[in-house]
């Protein structure tokens, strides 16, 4: 091969490779963007100052209940409900999302830390539809058997969630199986959080028909109650088809909605509707 044919070929070679490389730095490369280290869009540490952080409307809700005390219902003072829905996200939960979305009714859902972190979308789609969230634990524990390190990181670890999920703090409590004692609520008012409990059991948990959770949430409802149900836990079918039977129920006694915050901010709860003790078992 003559000289100029060999630094011809060199020429195209390089001119090639050079092309390669260009194209290369031009286009984004997956694999590169994947091996990036995963930052965190919360540190740990605004986290848990999110969760300290208190608003105007939390600094209300959290100084409306007395020291070592939960709230079962609101005043009384108006035709108003809560209806909560304790142990999701789960499965079950964009179903009663739906429900509530077609009756326009707002809820509160006291989560479990563990599910959020399982089902973080599920509780984004809770939040985005104007819904209340509470904070119920990481892993369902009887919080009194616990010692005061294990309820302060139940509690913390499962407001902390969140917050790096939704970007947002809650300042409701529900512990599990309603179980509490002065260690369990010195505990969340340690981190800033209204210990919220019942009035109205539609005990859901134990597989009664929808008729019968229709029938014990609206016969036992009067105004400023808080009515238990659950969107996590198990099957909950009946818990779902049972909500637009109370809803419409309900209306037709003259009752509205709304979420515990809403409910016990604008219609503070008295002595008499709170409780220093624990409330009858549940799941
Ligand atoms: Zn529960």
């Amino acid at each position: 091969m003559p000289p100029a044919a060999l630094a011809i070929i060199a020429v195209v070679v390089v001119i090639g490779i050079i092309a390669l490389i260009a194209r290369g730095g031009d286009e984004p490369v997956a694999s590169v963007a994947a091996a990036e280290p995963v930052i965190p869009a919360i540190s740990e540490e605004d986290i848990a100052a999110a969760a300290e952080q208190l608003g105007p409307r939390d600094q209300e809700l959290v100084s409306i209940g007395e020291t070592g005390v939960s709230i079962n219902r609101a005043g009384g003072g108006r035709k108003y409900v809560a209806l909560t829905f304790d142990d999701g996200p789960g499965p079950d939960t964009p179903a009663v999302l739906a429900e509530l979305k077609k009756l326009d009714v707002p809820a509160t859902f006291f989560v479990i830390g563990r599910n959020v972190k399982e089902n973080p979308q599920v509780l984004n789609q809770v939040v985005a539809a104007g819904h209340e969230v509470g904070v119920h634990t990481w892993n369902h524990p009887d919080l009194t058997t616990l010692t005061p390190k294990e309820q302060e990181s139940e509690i913390a670890s499962t407001a902390g969630e969140i917050v790096a999920v939704t970007g947002m703090a809650s300042r409701l409590f529900r512990a599990p199986y309603g179980s509490v004692n002065p260690a369990v609520l010195k505990r969340a008012e340690d981190a800033k959080l209204l210990s919220v409990l019942w009035d109205v059991d539609t005990v859901d948990w134990t597989r009664p028909s929808t008729e019968q959770i229709v029938q014990t949430a609206v016969a036992n409802a009067g105004p400023g109650s808080i009515i238990l149900m659950h969107d996590g836990g198990g099957n909950r079918a009946s818990t779902v088809a049972a909500i637009p039977k109370i809803v419409s129920q309900l209306r037709a006694k003259g009752y509205e909605f709304a979420t515990v915050g809403d409910l016990v901010i604008s219609d503070p709860p008295g002595s008499d509707d709170m409780s220093s003790d624990s409330r009858s078992t549940q799941q």
